[in-house]
This record gives structure tokens, C-alpha cells and sequence, in this order.
């Protein structure tokens, strides 16, 4: 029954694939029959009906027709077939760079033609470069089309080398196999009831009929296409349901708080918590004195102050007489965490440590030997902090820090890794990025959530300006005064290709630039290409105050923290989305000192870019920026799942579909209780990684 769609059959089983396909297909995630048969179309074109010559636009997909005038073989540079075509309303040509005299015969003067493809626009006419044409028997002989059989034409998503023609073909197979084994209804009646059968619901979205409304198909309001939506999303909202309810089966050290270390620590601290702080922290060892595990996420916008929560939450574990890991998702933070714990916790006599996969693996067994010994109290680390190697004497708690750069499996191996001798340890999961309330209902359906609404008193917003890379002049001389008036200032280079290292090339380049422009400054250079100690030196010195302008990658995006830099300059901002920038401009603005960003851009600005500046300048507040990011993204636009720590749904999309959410919820809470076999089947199909997370 899991297997109703073939989820446990790789493609190579399915005719007419060999490991070259296979090895494409994979590319675009696609790996089982299931996956293939989910690989929906991104859009639909109607070939069926022609367009006149005269009313084609340049630029789109357009079945043309007429009577060849005149075909002839030109040469500019190289051969090619220029053929003539013409009806009432106009000429058009049909030209082939490669062609065969097979081809010129076919297209002979006098004949009627009808041809498909992008029109581009010639020198005196619109023109197609080789397109789908087929002669036909007479003008009225209705050409691309078999009698009966009007469809619209599925195109998907796809990658270099593997064609339209493969991909629908392979679909197509796919459609029959599952003819042959029609998948079983596995909801329960009065729900199945509410949409078509699963395979009249797949061949709908794959040969819709000419009918059908393509607009509700592309939007995820067409009855075909809903049931499919519903069921991922139910099944996603079932693992995370049986996850808690599995969860809160599972033991945990009780802890409670004997302000052993708390109280010297608070005693040492310049400043004293924020309401909203000591608020969460108390959720926190609420949660932590039961004996069941903790499940909770922090959510505070960049500033809030999450690690003091995150130090206060370690001591009571700490206090308790147990370890404590923390996870950041870049070195740079792993460091910068590691500095401020070590200086916090080590006058209270508690040893704390870090791990990187880049120390040397002398160190790295160093580092293995005390936490198994419980010589280490505390590690802090990247996601090195989580190989098998690393075997905790007594794991009592579990942070991680900038959640939303980790996918929730992520999250799920290591609570599976902190488990043992049947205890587990606590959870603490924080995250900067601010969604939407029916978004994490979904998203973060298995835990339990606080949010630290309140930033540390004394700070001044950003001011925030958008200028053209034109005026980069004028930047330089601001960034060259801020510096010469005791600020220290980011400048954060940035590439569309998200490849680190042409960013770190580019950033070379640019710190070249402005040593040379700038000779009068201290000016260091980060990017995620360099060594840890590298890296530690540099940051060390941009908080030591001894370098005034640190050029970075995106690297120094998340919870990098230097009060004392009070301007950021980031360039082809254009090419960031909201949140992205949100982060990075979270950089600044976290001491007294009043801080400015530059978003400084390419012109011209796309529409979206525009909007999204606009957001960027009016607001600070992430919560306000994560809502407008949804009204920008418009419904359809695929979510920044990677910025969300989202698993990544095969169907659903989470701001198109968010409509559902409450339903599934409910429906979930009657799956669950009333048919949890059905819990079971729809998780099996639609995730299978997960299953073996859940026990209940
Ligand atoms: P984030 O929530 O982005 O992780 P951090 O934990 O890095 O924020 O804190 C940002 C800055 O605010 C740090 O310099 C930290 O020392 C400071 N800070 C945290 N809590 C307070 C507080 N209650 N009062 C004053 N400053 C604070
Ligand atoms: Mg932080």
C-alpha cells in the first residue's frame, strides 16, 4: 500500500531508462517511479490552435501556419534553410541552421505548413528557429494535433540535456505502468470523496484535455491537482504530529534549577536580561524540569539576544550535572560562540570546548576523548559536532542555533543521536527568521514555540539607503569618513551564483580595490574559502577593533556580532532576497552608536527588487519583513525552503497552498486518532526518510 505509487521502485526499473537518464533525472531529484510521476509541470501550451502570422508576440510559444512561398538555402558564416511562409495576414519564416536535404524537399513551395516554436523577431519578419513543423495534407488538415485528442502540452522543469520530448515520454510509461496497478484509495471515504481518484488526478495534470481550466492547475485550485497537495501536507503535518506524541512518550533528565551558576553568571554580565528574555527562560526550565524531552523553538529576531537565552538554558543542564552541545551553521559563528561561552563559563570552573571538521584529526580526537570522558562540558560546534565519532558521557541538552539553516531531518538525526540508554536529551532550537503564524503551525508543527519580542534597550533602528552602483564614489568616501570617525564598517560582496568560491574570488578582488583606494585604512578580507585559524584571526582583530573595514562574503550572514561596526555596505543587493538581507543587516545596529546599510544595486531595478528595497527601508522588524516577503513573492513563487528549514515538499508549496493549513490540521488531529493506519500509509508515501522518526 506504501507503495502505491511505486515510491520504492528506482526509474531505472521503468523502460527506456538507462544510467545516463537515470543519472539526469537524479540531478533534478527525481530517483523513484513515484518521484517521475510527481515531477509536475511547470506549465501547459496549447498547440492545438494556431495563431495568425500577423498577431504572433516575440518571445512566446506559438503554433504558426501558412503556405511556403519560397524555401532557400542561404549562407552566412554557414549553411542554413530559410524558409518562407505566408497567410492572410502576414509573412513569417521558419529558418534551420542544420538541415538535410531530406528536410529542404519536404518543404516545398506551394505546400501548407504548421510549425511551433518561440517567435523571435527577424529583420523584416517574425521568425521561428527550428520548429516543430509537420506539411500539411491541405490547408484545413489540422496538423500537430491527432483527431480527438486535443491536450494541452505539459513542459517541466528540466536540466541540460535531457528534452521535453524524453521527459513527457518517460511520464507517459509511467501513467501506463500505473494504469496496470491502479494505486488503492487509501483515504478514508468521506475524504476521498472530496477529489477525483488519484490516477484521474495524475493523467489530468499531465495530458489535460483541452478543457481544462490550466489557470486552477498552475494555481493549485483545480480538483486534480488538490488531493495531491492535501495529502503531502497532511502527511508532513502527521510526521511532525507523531514525532511530539512520540516524543513526550521518551525520557528525559528532569532538571530543576539550583542557581549554582546562574546567579554568578547573571552577577557577571554588564547588563541584565530583557523581559522577553527572562519570559522564554522560563518556558525553558519549565520544559526542562519534566522528564520528558524538551521540544521547544526560540524565535527572535537578529539582536534579540537569543545567546544569552542559549547560556542561560546551558547552565541548568550544566547545573544538573550534564553536557551541553550547541550547533551553529557556519564556523565563523561556532567561533564566535565558542569565545563568548568560554568567557562566560570558565571563571565558574565549567570547561568548554570546540569542533570544527577543519581541525586536524589529532585535535579532533582530543576533542572526542573529553566529551566522552565528560572532561568537556560544554562543545560547541558546526554540524562536526554530530559525526559518529562524538559520543557524549551524559548529553542533557541540545541547542542549535540558526535553525533555518538546517533542514528538519537535520534536526531530526540529532535528536536520534543524542539518545542514551533510553534518555533523551532536551531541545532548544533557535531561529532568527520570523513566519508567518499558519506557516509554523505547519512548519514547526512539532514544537513548542516561544518568541523573544523585545530588542536589548538603548538601540537605534537602522537607517537604511538604497543606492546605484553608479555613486560607488561617494560610498567609498562614506565608508572612508565612518572609518575615520573611530566606526568600523562591513562591506559584503555578493555573486548570483551561489558558489562560494566565485564569491570569495570577487571579494578578493574588491579588497584589492579598496586597499588601493583606501590606503590609509586597515582593511581585512573573509570569505568561507579560508582556513578556521584564518578566519579566527581575522574576526578576532575586526572585534579587537584593530581592523575598521572587514570585506566579506555572505559567510558573515548569521549571527556574527561586533557592536562596535555601525555601517554596511552590501552590494547587488538586488540580487539577495528580503530575509537574506534582513540578516545581514542584522550585523549592524547592535551597539549605541546610531548604524546605517547601504543597499547598493545594479541598475536597472526589477520590479520585485524595487519592492523589496522599499521593505528594506522602511522596516527593521523582521516579523513585518517576513509577512511583506510573502506579499512580494506573490502565490505561485516557490518558497525560500532552504532559508525556512523546511523539508522540501515534492507538490506543496507553503505560501501558494497556505490557505489549507488549518484544515490539515485538523484533519490530522481525526487521521491520528480515528485511522492512524492511515497516519502511517500517507507517511510512508509521501516521506518516506521519516518513517523511521516515528515510532508511534
Ligand atoms: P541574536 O538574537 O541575533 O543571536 P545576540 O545574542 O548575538 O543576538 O545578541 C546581540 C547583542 O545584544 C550582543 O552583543 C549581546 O551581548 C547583546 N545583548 C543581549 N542581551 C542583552 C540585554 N539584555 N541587554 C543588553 N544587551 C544585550
Ligand atoms: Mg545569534
Amino acid at each position: 500500500m506504501a507503495n502505491r505509487f511505486f515510491n520504492h521502485i528506482p526509474l531505472i526499473n521503468l523502460s527506456g531508462i538507462g544510467s545516463n537518464l537515470e543519472k539526469k533525472f537524479h540531478t533534478l531529484g527525481i530517483d523513484s517511479i513515484q518521484d517521475l510521476l510527481f515531477h509536475f509541470p511547470l506549465r501547459y501550451e496549447d498547440r492545438t490552435s494556431s495563431c495568425s502570422i500577423g498577431d504572433v508576440t516575440i518571445g512566446e510559444y506559438t503554433t504558426i501556419e501558412g503556405c511556403i512561398i519560397k524555401t532557400e538555402v542561404i549562407l552566412k558564416r554557414k549553411q542554413m534553410l530559410v524558409c518562407h511562409i505566408q497567410d492572410e495576414s502576414g509573412i513569417a519564416i521558419l529558418r534551420f541552421m542544420n538541415f538535410n536535404a531530406g528536410i529542404k524537399a519536404s518543404l516545398a513551395q506551394g505546400k501548407w505548413v504548421s510549425a511551433y516554436g518561440e517567435i523571435k523577431s527577424g529583420k523584416n519578419y517574425p521568425e521561428i528557429i527550428h520548429p516543430q513543423y509537420k506539411i500539411k495534407a491541405n490547408r484545413e488538415d489540422n496538423a500537430l494535433v491527432e483527431e480527438g485528442q486535443e491536450r494541452y502540452t505539459p513542459i517541466y522543469s528540466t536540466t541540460y540535456g535531457l528534452t521535453q520530448n524524453v521527459i513527457r515520454k518517460l511520464i507517459q510509461s509511467a501513467l501506463l505502468l500505473l494504469k496496470r496497478n491502479p494505486p488503492a484509495e487509501i483515504l478514508p471515504s468521506q475524504l476521498a470523496r472530496l477529489f477525483l481518484p488519484a490516477l484521474d488526478s495524475l493523467n489530468i495534470i499531465h495530458n489535460p484535455p483541452i478543457d481544462t481550466d490550466i489557470n486552477q492547475l498552475v494555481t493549485g485550485e483545480h480538483r486534480a491537482i488538490k488531493r495531491f497537495i492535501f495529502e503531502e501536507l497532511l502527511a508532513y503535518h502527521l510526521s511532525m504530529l507523531l514525532l511530539k506524541i512520540d516524543n513526550q512518550r521518551q525520557q528525559a533528565y528532569a532538571m530543576r534549577v539550583n542557581q549554582k551558576f546562574i546567579k554568578p553568571f547573571l552577577a557577571s554580565l554588564p547588563f541584565t536580561p530583557t523581559n522577553a528574555q527572562q519570559r522564554v527562560v522560563r518556558d525553558i526550565y519549565k520544559d526542562m524540569a519534566k522528564p520528558v524531552p524538551m521540544m521547544r523553538l526560540i524565535q527572535g529576531d537578529v539582536g534579540s539576544g537569543k545567546t544569552l537565552v542559549a547560556a542561560l538554558a546551558a547552565l541548568n543542564a550544566i547545573e544538573n550535572n550534564q553536557q551541553v552541545v550547541l550547533m551553529a551553521p557556519t564556523e565563523i559563528l561556532a567561533e564566535q560562540h565558542y569565545n563568548n561561552f568560554k568567557q562566560w563559563f570558565e571563571p565558574l570552573g565549567i570547561k568548554v570546548d570546540w569542533l570544527s571538521g577543519r581541525l586536524t584529526t589529532k585535535n579532533k580526537k582530543l576533542r572526542y576523548e573529553g566529551v566522552q570522558s565528560g572532561d568537556i562540558t560544554m562543545l560547541i560546534g558546526t554540524h562536526a559536532v554530530f559525526v559518529d565519532k562524538v559520543e557524549f558521557a551524559t548529553l542533557g541538552l541540545v541547542i542549535i542555533d540558526e535553525q533555518h539553516r538546517f533542514g528538519v531531518n537535520q534536526r531530526l538525526t540529532l535528536w536520534e543521536k543524542g539518545i542514551k540508554e533510553s534518555m533523551h536529551p532536551h531541545q532548544l532550537i533557535m531561529t532568527a527568521t520570523p513566519i508567518p503564524r499558519t506557516l509554523a503551525m505547519t512548519v514547526y508543527a512539532d514544537l513548542d514555540v516561544s518568541v523573544i519580542d523585545e530588542l536589548p534597550p538603548g538601540r537605534t533602528p537602522v537607517t537604511t539607503v538604497v543606492i546605484p552602483n553608479s555613486r560607488r564614489e561617494e560610498i567609498i568616501e562614506k565608508v572612508n569618513q565612518a572609518c575615520l570617525s573611530a566606526r568600523q564598517v562591513y562591506w559584503v560582496c555578493t555573486l548570483v551564483e551561489e558558489s562560494e568560491t566565485l564569491d570569495a574570488q570577487a571579494a578578493e578582488m574588491l579588497v584589492e580595490e579598496l586597499r588601493e583606494r583606501l590606503p590609509n585604512l586597515s582593511i581585512a578580507l573573509i570569505h568561507g574559502k579560508m582556513k578556521s585559524d584564518e578566519k579566527q584571526l581575522v574576526m578576532q582583530n575586526f572585534k579587537a577593533g584593530n581592523t575598521q573595514l572587514l570585506v566579506a562574503t555572505t559567510v558573515i550572514e548569521v549571527g556574527v556580532d561586533v557592536p562596535n561596526a555601525s555601517l554596511m555596505i552590501i552590494e547587488n543587493a538586488e540580487r539577495l532576497g528580503l530575509a537574506q538581507l534582513h540578516q545581514l543587516r542584522g550585523r549592524v545596529g547592535r551597539g549605541s552608536a546610531v548604524s546605517h546599510c547601504v543597499l547598493m544595486y545594479q541598475a536597472p531595478l526589477s520590479k520585485v527588487a524595487q519592492a523589496r528595497m522599499r521593505v528594506m527601508r522602511e522596516s527593521n522588524d523582521g516579523f513585518v519583513i517576513a509577512q511583506k516577503d510573502l506579499e512580494i513573492r506573490g502565490s505561485g513563487e516557490i518558497l525560500g525552503t532552504r532559508q525556512m528549514g523546511v523539508a522540501n515538499f515534492k507538490i506543496v508549496d507553503l505560501i501558494r497552498d497556505q490557505y489549507l493549513i488549518s484544515e490539515v490540521q485538523e484533519t490530522s488531529d481525526y487521521l491520528q486518532q480515528n485511522y492512524p493506519q492511515v497516519a502511517q500509509q500517507l507517511i510512508a508515501c509521501w516521506l518516506p526518510d521519516r518513517q523511521k522518526y516515528i515510532n508511534a
